[in-house]
C-alpha cells in the first residue's frame, strides 16, 4: 500500500487529489513558513481503502497516524491523552473538492475526565477547562455519534437561562460539569454509546466518521447535484489545536483577501474576540467586522493582511482564510480558493491581470460562464429569506415577480393596465404568445428546455421556469397546487429561472449593471475564440439586443414567430384554409409585405453581418385555433341561438356557426397524431411551393430595398428539417428561381447563400450528398436529439428530470448535447458534408448553441459559429474563448 498518512510538511497543493483541498492548502501554507499548527493528512486513498476493505483501517494506517501523532506532540510539546500535559487534537474531514455535505469538524479530541483537570492546571483556568470539554462533548455526540443537535443544544439553552446574563460564557464550572454529565446521559440514550473516555479511541472513532461522512445522504446527493465522482474519497485532517478562546487577546475568524461580493480589493470577513471557530458558525454571538482585530490588536491585524497577501500571490487567486489567535498568537487553520458572485469573479480576474498576478487567458477561465450569467439577468436580492413553493427547469434566466394570471389574454390586458403579471400555463403554444410578451415571467407545468415556452421566453431574455410537475393547475377554480401550498390567481409570485425555483410573494431583485470590467473581460473573450457567435432572433428588438451583447450575426431568424402577431394570424389563417390555389395565392399576397419590412428590419439591425432567415417549419394546424375551444364556442353560439329570438341575431349566429365549424373542419383535417414527425418543415414548402415562393420573395426584395438603401445585406436563406437531398433540391429549384425574378425585376443581384438545417439523423448520415448543393449546415440540435432519441421534446420534461436524478443520464440532453449519439451525427455530418464541400460552413442553432458544455464541444467538432438567444451571446462568446484556450493548453 502506498503511504497513507502525510505529516504537514511532507505535503505540497499538488497533491490535492490525496490529500484533498484542506490538507493539500494546509501543506502548501506550512511550506511557506506560514504559522499553521502542526498536524498531519490521512489520505483520500485510506478512505477508498476502508470502503474497500468492509470499513477498516487498512494496513498500517493507524500505526503510521499514531507515528505522525508523535511528531506534533514533540512540535507542541504536549502529549496526546497525558493527564498533566495533554495535546488536544482538531478532526476535519477534506476531499478533493470543496464539499459542504461532509463531516463537520470536531475539536478539542483528547480530552477526558483525566485530562480535563491536566487542562485546568495547565491554563490555570478550570472554567476554560470544563468549556473546553463541554464542547468537546457536545461535537462528538452530534457529529461522530450522531445525536440530534437540539437534543444537546437544549440542555446548554437552559443552563444558559439559569445565568445573570444568559450567556454560555456566564456558565460556572459547576454548570458546565452538569451539562456534560446530561450530555452524556443523552448521547447514551440516543446512540447507545458513550463518548470515549480514551483519548486514543476518540482519534479512532473520529477518523472513521470523517470516512463514513464521504457516504452520506447529504453527501452522496452533493455529488450526484454537483455532478462529482464518489470514487475519491474525502482526506482527514488531525492537527494540533490552538484555542482563540483562552483570553481577551484571543480570539477566531474567518476572512477573504477580496471581496466576495463586490471584488474590491480590500480584506473582507468576520472576526469574534476570545471565542472558537464554532461559536462564528453557531451564531451564539454576532461576529465584528474584520477591520475592529486592528482596535484589538494592531500588530496581528498587520500580520494578518501581510499573510493574506502573501497567500494570494503564492496561489495567484483570491483566497478565503480561517485563523485563529491564541494569547496574540497568529494561526492558519485553512485557505482556499474563496467562492465569489459573478460580479466578483469578473472584477478580480480583469484586477489581476492589471495588476500582472495572471495572464489574460487565466482570467477568461477564471470566470465561469454561470458567473457571467448572473450579471445578465437580475437574480433574486441574496439577503432575502425566500419560501420555495415548486421547483421546474430554469428554462430562461434572470428573476421576476408578479401576480399569477393563467390566460394570455387576461395577462395581456393587465399587463396593459400596469399590473405586473407572471403567465402560468399548463405549457404554452404560439396562441399564448402575446401573454409571455406581456408577462414579467412565465411558468409552465409541462414541456422542456426546448419547449415552446422556454425558447420563446429565451429569445426574449425574460425569465421562465417550465417543467414544474409538481404544480397543478386547476384553470376552472383559477389557482395552482403546490406541495408547499395553493396559489390563486393575484397572488403574488416570484420567478427565479436561474435556479428553476417558483417562490411565495413578490421578492427583492437585484438588476444587471455591465460594467466596464464585463467589457474588458468580453473584449478578451473575442480576442481568444475563433468560433463566431451569432444571435437566434425572430425581430429587431431581440436582434438589436444581439448586436449589443456582441452577436456577429443572426444565425437563425424562425418565420413562424412573425405570424403570431394579430395583424398577421388572420391573413394565415385564410391561406391555410384556403379551398383552391386562387384563394392561397390571395392570402400570401397579404402576409409578402409584411415579411418584407420584417426582413427589412432585421437587415437594417444586423448590418455587415450575416442573417440566416429559416423558411416557415411548424405544423400549420400550430396557426388554428385550439380544437377544444373552438368545440367550447361553438357549443356555446348554439346555446345563444336556443334561446335567440331576434330574427337578425338568429342570422348572425348561424352565420358565426357556420364559420367556426369551418374552422373546425379545418383544425381536425390538419391535426396530426405526431405534428412534430408530421407535415412540417420543408415538407410544408414542397406542398406548399407558394409559402416558400412568397417567403423567397420577401426575402429577396427586402435585401434589394436595403442594398439600394447603402445597407451592406448578406442573406443567407435555411431550408428546415431536411431528411433527403432531394427534398432540399426541390426547395432550393423555387428559392433560385424567385431570386433570379426579384434581381432580374430591380436590375441588381445580391449574393447570399442557400444552406439547410441538419436536423435529423438521415440528413446527417447523407450531409455528403446535401452538401452538393446547400452551401451551408446549421445544425438544429433541437430536433436532432429528439429524433436521435426517439424523446418528444414536449412531453419528455416529465421523466428526465427524473433520469438526471437517478443518475440513468448526466444531464437534460435538450440543454447539454450528448455528445456520444447526438454529437457524434453532429461530427459525421460536418466532416461528410465538407468532403463534398471542404470550405462548408457549419454552424449550430439549437439550444445547445448558448450552453458552454456543448459550445467546447461544438468547438472540437469543428463549427465555425454558434447561435444562440440575443441573452447568451456573452457566455456564448465566453464559453468559445475558453474551449480555444483549453484546446490550445493541450
Ligand atoms: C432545432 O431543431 O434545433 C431548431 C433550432 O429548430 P426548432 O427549435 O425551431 O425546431
Ligand atoms: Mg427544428
Amino acid at each position: 500500500m502506498d503511504k497513507l498518512v502525510y505529516l504537514f510538511e511532507e505535503g505540497d497543493r499538488s497533491m490535492n487529489a490525496i490529500l484533498g483541498g484542506k490538507g493539500a492548502n494546509l501543506a502548501e501554507m506550512s511550506n511557506a513558513g506560514l504559522p499553521v499548527p502542526p498536524g498531519f493528512t490521512i489520505t483520500t486513498e485510506a478512505c477508498m481503502a476502508y470502503y474497500a476493505n468492509d470499513k477498516l483501517f487498512p494496513d498500517g494506517m493507524w500505526l503510521a497516524s499514531k507515528e505522525a501523532l508523535k511528531v506534533i506532540e514533540a512540535k507542541a510539546g504536549k502529549i496526546y491523552g497525558d493527564p498533566e500535559n495533554p495535546l488536544l487534537l482538531s478532526v476535519r474531514s477534506g476531499a478533493p473538492v470543496s464539499m459542504p455535505g461532509m463531516m463537520d469538524t470536531v475539536l478539542n479530541l483528547g480530552l477526558t475526565s483525566e485530562t480535563v483537570q491536566g487542562l485546568a492546571v495547565l491554563t490555570n483556568d478550570e472554567r476554560f477547562a470544563w468549556d473546553a470539554y463541554r464542547r468537546f462533548v457536545q461535537a462528538f455526540g452530534e457529529i461522530v455519534l450522531g445525536v440530534p443537535k437540539e437534543r444537546l443544544h437544549h440542555v446548554l439553552e437552559q443552563a444558559m437561562q439559569r445565568t445573570q446574563s444568559g450567556r454560555d460564557s456566564d456558565l460556572s464550572v459547576e454548570q458546565l460539569q452538569t451539562v456534560v454529565t446530561r450530555y452524556q446521559e443523552i448521547i447514551f440514550g440516543e446512540s447507545r454509546q458513550n463518548v470515549p473516555d480514551d483519548a486514543e479511541e476518540q482519534l479512532r472513532m473520529a477518523i472513521a466518521a470523517v470516512f463514513d461522512s464521504w457516504m452520506t445522504r447529504r453527501a452522496v446527493d452533493y455529488r450526484r447535484i454537483n455532478r462529482l465522482p464518489d470514487d475519491v474519497g474525502t482526506a482527514v485532517n488531525v492537527q494540533a489545536m490552538v484555542f482563540g478562546n483562552v483570553s481577551a487577546n484571543s480570539g477566531t475568524g474567518v476572512a477573504f483577501t477580496r471581496h466576495p461580493s463586490t471584488g474590491e480589493p480590500t480584506f473582507f470577513g468576520e472576526f469574534l474576540d476570545n471565542a472558537q471557530g464554532e461559536d462564528v458558525v453557531a451564531g451564539i454571538r454576532t461576529p465584528m467586522p474584520i477591520a475592529k482585530l486592528a482596535d484589538m490588536n494592531a500588530d496581528v491585524f498587520q500580520q494578518l493582511q501581510q499573510v493574506g497577501n502573501q497567500l494570494e500571490r503564492h496561489y495567484r487567486d483570491m483566497q478565503d482564510i480561517e485563523f485563529t489567535i491564541e494569547d496574540g498568537r497568529l494561526y492558519m487553520l485553512q485557505t482556499r480558493t474563496g467562492k465569489r458572485t459573478g460580479r466578483s469573479a469578473i472584477r478580480i480576474a480583469v484586477d489581476m491581470v492589471n495588476e500582472g498576478l495572471i495572464s489574460r487567458e487565466e482570467a477568461l477561465q477564471r470566470v465561469s460562464p454561470q458567473q457571467l450569467e448572473q450579471l445578465l439577468h437580475p437574480i433574486i436580492d441574496p439577503a432575502v429569506e425566500t419560501v420555495t413553493l415548486a421547483q421546474g427547469l430554469p428554462a430562461s434566466p434572470g428573476a421576476a415577480s408578479g401576480r399569477v394570471v393563467f390566460d394570455a389574454d387576461e395577462a395581456e390586458e393587465l399587463a396593459a393596465k400596469g399590473d405586473e403579471i407572471v403567465l402560468v400555463r399548463q405549457e404554452t403554444n404560439p396562441d399564448d404568445f402575446h401573454g409571455l410578451v406581456a408577462a414579467n415571467a412565465v411558468i409552465t407545468a409541462r414541456g422542456g428546455m426546448t419547449s415552446h415556452a422556454a425558447v420563446v421566453a429565451r429569445g426574449m431574455g425574460k425569465c421562465c421556469v417550465v417543467g414544474a410537475s409538481d404544480i397543478e393547475i386547476d384553470y376552472g377554480k383559477q389557482l395552482f397546487s403546490t406541495p408547499a401550498g395553493s396559489v390563486s390567481r393575484g397572488d403574488w409570485v416570484t420567478v427565479d429561472g436561474n435556479t428553476g425555483q417558483i417562490l411565495m410573494g413578490q421578492i427583492n431583485t437585484i438588476d444587471p449593471d455591465l460594467d466596464e470590467n464585463f467589457k474588458k473581460l468580453m473584449d478578451w473573450a473575442d480576442e481568444f475564440r475563433t468560433m463566431r457567435v451569432r444571435a437566434n432572433a425572430d425581430n429587431p428588438t431581440d436582434a438589436q439586443q444581439a448586436r449589443e451583447f456582441g452577436a456577429e450575426g443572426i444565425g437563425l431568424c424562425r418565420t413562424e414567430h412573425m405570424f403570431f402577431e394579430a395583424d398577421r394570424i388572420e391573413a394565415m389563417r385564410q391561406m391555410i384554409m384556403a379551398p383552391n390555389a386562387v384563394a392561397r395565392a390571395e392570402a400570401l399576397a397579404k402576409l409578402e409585405p409584411l415579411q418584407t419590412g420584417d426582413f427589412v428590419e432585421l437587415f437594417r439591425v444586423m448590418e455587415g453581418y450575416p442573417v440566416t432567415i429559416r423558411l416557415l417549419d411548424p405544423p400549420l394546424h400550430e396557426f388554428l385555433p385550439r380544437h377544444e375551444e373552438t368545440v367550447l364556442q361553438i357549443t356555446n353560439l348554439k346555446l345563444k341561438l336556443r334561446d335567440a329570438t331576434d330574427l337578425e341575431a338568429i342570422d348572425s349566429l348561424m352565420q358565426q356557426i357556420n364559420e367556426k365549424t369551418h374552422i373546425l373542419e379545418q383544425i381536425e383535417r390538419l391535426e396530426e397524431s405526431n405534428p412534430m414527425l408530421g407535415h412540417r418543415g420543408c415538407r410544408l414548402g414542397i406542398m406548399y411551393p407558394e409559402i416558400t415562393e412568397m417567403q423567397a420573395r420577401a426575402i429577396f426584395t427586402a435585401a434589394v430595398q436595403c442594398h439600394g438603401e447603402g445597407t451592406d445585406v448578406h442573406p443567407e436563406v435555411m431550408v428546415p428539417l431536411v431528411s433527403f437531398s432531394s427534398e432540399f433540391n426541390a426547395q432550393e429549384a423555387l428559392v433560385r428561381r424567385v431570386a433570379e425574378e426579384v434581381f432580374a425585376e430591380h436590375g441588381v443581384r445580391i449574393d447570399f447563400l442557400l444552406g439547410t438545417m441538419i436536423e435529423l439523423p438521415r440528413a446527417a448520415l447523407t450531409a455528403d450528398q446535401i452538401a452538393e448543393s446547400a452551401e451551408f449546415f446549421s445544425f438544429g440540435t433541437n430536433d436532432l436529439t429528439q429524433t436521435t432519441m426517439g424523446l418528444s421534446r414536449d412531453d419528455s420534461a416529465r421523466f428526465l428530470p427524473g433520469y438526471v436524478n437517478q443518475g440513468v443520464l448526466q444531464d437534460d440532453p435538450f440543454q447539454t448535447i450528448d455528445k456520444d449519439g447526438v454529437g457524434q451525427l453532429v461530427r459525421i455530418g460536418t466532416e461528410r458534408g465538407r468532403l463534398t464541400r471542404p470550405d462548408l460552413k457549419v454552424g449550430i442553432c439549437g439550444e445547445h448553441g448558448g450552453d458552454p458544455e456543448s459550445i467546447d464541444f461544438c468547438y472540437q467538432a469543428g463549427l465555425n459559429y454558434v447561435s444562440c438567444s440575443a441573452f447568451r451571446v456573452p457566455v456564448a462568446r465566453l464559453a468559445a474563448a475558453q474551449a480555444s484556450i483549453k484546446a490550445d493548453a493541450n
